[in-house]
């Protein structure tokens, strides 16, 4: 089996018929990663997907980044109680477990008396702090400009770097340094009647001026707040990077190499 990256879902805010908001599938011989779980992401999860799971990450408390963690607790609670995945987000994400818990539990069932917290085993990381997944798959992390505790994530195997939502900072360019596949957040399509830096979200200038930096030869823009703007964003985009870029989709699935080094043993 080969390494990928799959959209599940990429949209930012809410989710659409038949495209979740942001939901990630890393798919490696060793299992896979779910990272974000935004609405409508469980629904587009493939059954096999889903018991192949080894780690979710969810890198900030933004609905559509995490709703969908109550819909997958009872998916992996109810009728069946299947076993706890681990769970790696923000520390303030142990707030947003203990409120929904609070707020769906259904005290009459065990399992589902507190969904999130039966259902998966929480490692809170410190922006900037890194973390590992099965003792295989390691990510660096990057507290990101955003009006909450963010992280972006940078994967030491795979070599891929995603943005999660925040504002474009040197401290982000630096992170994003030769990455081989950036999947980046380009929410607006221009400045226009937007306090990017307050409200902690990027343009496609910024998404192109990140991948120039950064060396990529891989950019997949991703997390658009209204899809209508997809073509004008990736025009803008192609022509102030000049690398390979893609409107990302869900379905889309981007093949990651690993490391020479790091490569994992065949299954
Ligand atoms: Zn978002
Ligand atoms: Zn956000």
């Amino acid at each position: 089996m080969n390494n990928t990256l799959k959209i599940i879902g990429c949209r930012a805010g809410s989710p659409l018929h038949a495209a979740p908001a942001s939901g990630y599938l890393l798919k490696t011989t060793k299992g896979n990663i779910l990272i974000e779980c935004g609405p409508g992401v469980v629904v587009n999860l493939e059954n096999e997907e889903v018991e192949k799971v080894i780690g979710v990450v969810a890198t900030h408390r933004h609905a559509d980044h995490c709703l969908d963690l109550m819909a997958l607790a009872y998916r992996l609670l109810f009728p069946v109680l299947l076993r706890p995945l681990p769970l790696y987000g923000p520390p303030s994400l142990r707030e947003t477990i203990s409120l929904y818990d609070s707020t769906f539990g259904i005290p009459s069932l065990p399992a589902l008396k507190k969904p999130l917290s039966t259902a998966f085993d929480f490692t809170p990381v410190p922006p900037g702090a890194p973390f590992a997944i099965a003792e295989s798959w390691t990510f660096d992390t990057l507290a990101t400009k955003h009006p909450v505790e963010t992280f972006a994530l940078r994967s030491r195997e795979f070599n891929f770097v995603y943005t999660s939502d925040g504002a474009c900072t040197d401290e982000l360019h630096v992170f994003c340094k030769n990455c081989g596949v950036l999947l980046s957040e380009v929410t607006y399509p221009d400045e226009e009647g937007r306090d990017l830096n307050e409200h902690g979200h990027m343009t496609a200038a910024h998404c192109a001026d990140l991948a120039k930096f950064s060396g990529t030869s891989t950019l997949v823009a991703t997390h658009l707040s209204d899809p209508a703007d997809g073509e004008r964003s990736m025009r803008t985009i192609r022509r102030l990077f000049g690398g390979d870029a893609i409107l990302a989709y869900p379905g889309l699935e981007i093949p990651l190499v690993p490391r020479e080094k790091e490569l994992p043993e065949p299954l």
